[in-house]
This record gives C-alpha cells, structure tokens and sequence, in this order.
C-alpha cells in the first residue's frame, strides 16, 4: 500500500519534495501537501514590485495543475504537529473547507519562517508603521508609501543572521534609492541602513554593497540591532535614536511555533545532518527549506536543494524509487537598483558552492542588467517546474 507523504507548506521546498516523490515512485506515495493559500508568489523578485518592474500575475501560480497531476493539495493552516499519534491538525483558513485532521507515515516540515518582532519595544503599537519587501500587503504598502513621500527618512533594517534572503534588505536600501532619485526627490530623503550584523549581507557581496551605499549616500549603520519603535523614531541598543517616515524593517525570523511545541527544535527545526533532514527525535517527520537549521544561507537553492534530500531520505527509508543527485551549492543575483534612478534595475551575480571545503565563494563585482533578467529566468523556472505552468 502507497505510503502517506504529508507536506506541511506549499513553497519551494514543500513542492519540491512531493514533485520529486511523485516523480520518482508514482505509485509508492500517496502525497498530500497541506498548505495555508490558495496560492503562492515566489520570493526573490518582490523587491522589484517597488519599482514595478516586477508585476505581481507573473510571480503568483495556483496550485490546481498540480492538483491535477496526482498529488493531493489541502488547505488550512497547520496549527499543531502529534508527534506519537502521527498526525497533523488543521484550521480552516479562507476560502477553502479544511480537513481537521491529517495523518501521515511520513511528515516533511516545510512552511518556510515567521518574522517576529515581539521582542522589540513598541512592536504591537506601531506594527502598522512596518513597510518591507517580504510580504504581499506589506510590499504593497510600502510601495504606495515610497511613491507618495515628499521629504523624510527611510530606515531600512537587516535583523541578525539567520533570515531569508541575505541581501533583500540591501537590495530594498538600493531599490529605495532608485524610486527617489527617479521621482527627482532623492535630496529631500536621508537613506540609512541599519545592519545588526557586522556588515551588509551577504558577507561575499559586502564590498560591492558597501561601494554602492557609498555612491548612493546611504548612511550605513552595522552590528546595531532596533530594540524599540516609536512613532516616528526607532531606538538602537547603542541608545541612538534615529528619525524615520517609511519604516522598511524585516523582523527576526524563526520557525512557527507549532515546530516548538511539538519538540522539534527551539527557534528552528533540528535536523541530523543537512543530507539526512529527519528530526533529531523522530524517524518518520524530515524538514525541508528555510525552517530547517542548516548550517547554509536561507534561500530558494538551499531551500530546493535540501528538500531533494528528504525525498531521498523518504524514498531510501521506504526502499523504493530512484535517489536524485543533489549537492548544496548555489548561484544567486542581488538587486542593486540603479543609481542615477533609471528604473532599469543592475544586479551582482554571486554564489557559494558548500560541496567544497572550506565552501567556495564566486562573485562578479560588475553590476549588470543582463543579471537581472537572469533572476528572472530562473525564478520563473522554478515555478515553472514546480506548479507547471
Ligand atoms: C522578498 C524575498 C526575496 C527573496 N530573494 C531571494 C533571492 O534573491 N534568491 C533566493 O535564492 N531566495 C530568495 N528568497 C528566499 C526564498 O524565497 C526562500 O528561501 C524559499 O522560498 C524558501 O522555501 P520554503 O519552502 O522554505 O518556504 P516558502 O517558499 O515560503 O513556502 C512555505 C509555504 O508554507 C506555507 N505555510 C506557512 N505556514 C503554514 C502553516 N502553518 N500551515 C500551512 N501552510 C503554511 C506558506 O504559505 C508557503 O506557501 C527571497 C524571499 C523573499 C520573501
């Protein structure tokens, strides 16, 4: 009898596993992948949705041709993992009815990271101050607000490593940049970048980003972390308080609670090893993508990547299908806008193989339009090959 694969996130990794699985041993799993939308827009090209050069029907797919092609698409939101009983509880979200309650012979933990900033003073009482480009409503917003500012300051903040998506708070800064000085009001604005790590991520880039904040008159702030928000100020744990109008903050991210409570791992998913994802506790629940604690960068590649290696462990453990190769290595491209405002966004090409010790870093310092329309090409690949259309 078909084995029950339950997915818990339809991203990157959630449909990479069930894609791969379905793939290799059609009949052996019977794939159900639990997931909160009715939808999903991929990540790394949200940046350009401030500029608009980004549109948001090229970034969003359904999950119905999936649906279609045999594995089995539930959505609701994961609330609660029983570890000893197998199963999973749902709550019903909009607009679909909701399985209550799910079980599985094999768990993949997949729904990517939460931002949360509870930790910082005067968090719930100016939460609606907090614009960035993580989130549909928030891009949105912040998009509206940058086009419609007439003079102020934007405080754009990176929270300590690790977070998804190294460079998307330097690649706000830049983007940021770029819509004033094309609005022509890029003089009226101070720009500054507020980094808790000791430089602009990621390390292998840091020059390159540093050069460019130099050129745009970003003021860079490092190894500082925003430990209250006010009104219309924030407070650093230096004590400095700096003025701001937009607010483009990404929060600290961890795995959603329900990870913790099932006694999983604290802030994120503990795993044995990056090639074997199962959970330190449990022979029979793996994690997959950005809630996993992965010594690597948190981005789509990583996340792919060790999503291959649950299906493998899944598919070896049941002694059934066909390994894929799989090692972690990846090739990512960092918005830089573009300084004299053209909203015709550079990008730099960087990467970082793992399967080389110590891990290999490549990086071509010339910022390029061409690289922008390679991010594109690629992300349009991935949703491509895992939503198939
Ligand atoms: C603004 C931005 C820019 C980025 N830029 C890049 C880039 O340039 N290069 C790069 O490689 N990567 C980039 N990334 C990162 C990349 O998108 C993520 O690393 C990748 O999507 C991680 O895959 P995942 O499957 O872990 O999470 P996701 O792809 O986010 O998928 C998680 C899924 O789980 C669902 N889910 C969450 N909680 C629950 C729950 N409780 N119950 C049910 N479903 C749930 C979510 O709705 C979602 O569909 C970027 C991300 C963002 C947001």
């Amino acid at each position: 009898m078909a084995r029950r694969v339950v997915i818990i996130g339809g991203g990157i990794a959630g449909m990479g596993v069930a894609k791969t699985l379905k793939e290799k041993a059609p009949e052996d799993f019977d794939v159900t992948v639990i997931t909160k939308d009715t939808f999903y827009m991929a990540g790394p090209s949200r940046p350009l949705l401030i500029t608009g050069e980004q549109k948001y029907e090229r970034i969003i797919r359904g999950y119905e041709e999936v649906a279609r092609a045999g594995i089995k698409v539930a959505h609701g939101l994961v609330t609660e993992i029983l570890p000893d009983e197998r199963k999973v509880r749902v709550a019903e979200a909009p607009t679909r009815p909701a399985v209550r309650e799910i079980e599985y012979d094999y768990l993949v933990v997949a729904p990517g990271v939460v931002l949360d900033g509870t930790g910082i003073e005067g968090y719930e009482k100016y939460k609606g101050n907090i614009v960035n480009v993580y989130e549909p409503g928030r891009v949105d917003t912040f998009r509206y607000r940058l086009w419609n500012a007439s003079k102020g300051t934007v405080v754009v903040y990176a929270p300590k490593m690790p977070y998804r998506c190294a460079p998307a708070p330097s690649e706000t800064t830049l983007l940021v940049h770029t819509v004033l000085k094309h609005r022509g009001v890029r003089e009226k604005f101070r720009i500054i970048h507020v980094d808790a790590n000791d430089k602009p991520q990621p390390p292998v880039i840091a020059d390159i980003i540093t050069r460019l904040f130099e050129q745009a008159g970003v003021e860079l702030i490092t190894s500082r972390q925003i430990v209250e928000i006010g009104p219309d100020y924030v407070v650093l744990d230096s004590g400095e308080r700096l003025p701001y109008t937009i607010l483009a903050m990404l929060e600290p991210n961890r795995a959603p609670r329900f990870v913790e409570e099932a006694g999983l791992g604290k802030n994120w998913f503990e795993i044995r090893s990056p090639t074997d994802p199962r959970s330190v506790k449990y022979d029979d629940i793996l994690a997959a993508g950005d809630v996993a604690k992965l010594p690597f960068p948190k981005n789509q590649e990583i996340a792919y990547e060790s999503a291959l290696f649950a299906a493998n462990k899944i598919m070896e453990d049941a002694g059934v299908g066909e390994r894929v190769p799989v090692q972690y290595a990846f090739l990512g491209w960092a918005y830089v806008g573009n300084l004299e405002g053209r909203l015709e966004t550079l990008s730099v090409k960087f990467g970082l193989n793992f399967a080389t010790k110590p891990p290999k870093p490549s990086k071509d310092p010339e910022p390029k339009e061409e690289y922008t329309k390679a991010k594109d090409s690629w992300e349009q690949a991935y949703l491509k090959n895992l939503f198939l259309y």
